[in-house]
């Protein structure tokens, strides 16, 4: 189990969470003894206890009695499977009936183990590391389905779901969202100049230090195109967004990356469009996502290694 930690807490950066549901205080005890050292482990005496803390806490693993007097094991199960939230946590049935008709039913409801009371610490031990290896490898593999393979920032993909995720909340918050594109200035003269290596170093210093440029949870930055990036920012009003905006464009600058090839500066810039809106049911993303383009297209028309922004929210 000391593997599994070590390996939790480097690519995941904390420890794995199990719960363990069964209405005898006793078992619990057992299983939380074997874990508890390595895991964080959340406790459900019901089905109905189980189902909260799954929602609530989202743990990586769950040990499921079958046998519960109000919502039982079988019917907790299907529960989770159905939804989307929660039907990737492997469960694990851990039960007194020992037929290979359970085994078969509780396999079929999309378990992926079943282990047999009493328990044998051994055996226990040894399928939920797999399960938890298992569930890392898993979750690391859907994460990286949205990540930007250069610069760790997220991808299209990832951008394109985020804008409608925070457009709804904002239209159900009836707060405006802001949206920040920023281009490098004269990137293909950098590429040119020096090196497409070269190129790609600046472009995952530039993610950085946008990234590091957004300080509330909920804005999130994205690798939109090529020397693209763009800025979700919920809740933000528009004077907000552009002084993001600056200071980005000035920390951008401040990486002193020196750029012989541009016309603007002798180290490289980047120009920003900023669109703020206030979401309505007959306005659609597309639109932020329009004006956010138009005002770029402005900030390089105007000479570049500036902010142009939407004159109203
Ligand atoms: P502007 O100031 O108008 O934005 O000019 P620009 O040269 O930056 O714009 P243009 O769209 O003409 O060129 C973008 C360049 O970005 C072309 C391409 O070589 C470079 N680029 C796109 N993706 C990557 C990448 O992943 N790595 C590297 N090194 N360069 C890239
Ligand atoms: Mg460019
Ligand atoms: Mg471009």
């Amino acid at each position: 189990m000391e593997r599994i930690l070590e390996d939790w807490l480097l690519h995941a950066n904390r420890r794995p969470k199990i719960l363990i549901a069964d209405d005898q205080p006793s078992n619990i005890r057992v299983l939380y003894e074997l874990f508890s050292a390595q895991c964080d482990i959340f406790m459900a005496s019901n089905g109905e206890q189980a189902l909260q803390l799954c929602q609530a806490e989202l743990p990586d693993l769950i040990l499921l009695d079958v046998v519960m007097e109000d919502i039982d094991g079988h019917e907790v199960c299907r529960r989770l499977k159905a939804d989307p939230l929660t039907s990737t946590i492997p469960i694990i049935f851990i039960t007194a009936q020992n037929q290979a008709a359970d085994e078969v039913i509780a396999l079929g409801l999309g378990a992926v183990d079943f282990i047999v009371k009493p328990i044998n610490s051994v055996i226990v031990r040894a399928r939920v590391r797999t399960h938890l290896t298992l569930k890392l490898q898993g979750d690391l593999l859907r994460a990286s389905a949205f990540l930007d393979g250069l610069t760790g920032v997220g991808n299209r993909r990832k951008f394109d779901d985020d804008l409608l995720t925070n457009w709804r909340q904002c239209l159900r918050d009836k707060t405006p969202i802001s949206l920040i594109l920023l281009d490098i200035d004269y990137f293909k003269h950098y590429n040119d100049r020096y090196g497409h290596q070269s190129g790609d170093s600046c472009l995952k210093l530039v993610a950085k230090t946008i990234a590091e440029s957004l300080r509330r949870p909920h804005d999130k930055v994205a690798r939109y195109g090529g020397e693209e990036f763009a800025c979700i920012l919920p809740k933000t009003k528009r004077e907000d967004a552009v002084r993001i905006a600056e200071a980005m464009l000035g920390r951008i600058r401040a990486l002193d990356i020196e750029h012989r090839g541009s016309d603007v500066d002798h180290v490289v810039t980047s120009s920003a469009g900023v669109a703020t809106l206030l979401p309505t049911l007959s306005s659609t993303p597309e639109v932020l996502l329009t004006a956010a383009d138009v005002q770029l297209y402005e900030a390089k028309r105007g000479g570049r290694a500036r902010v142009c922004a939407t004159r109203e929210e």
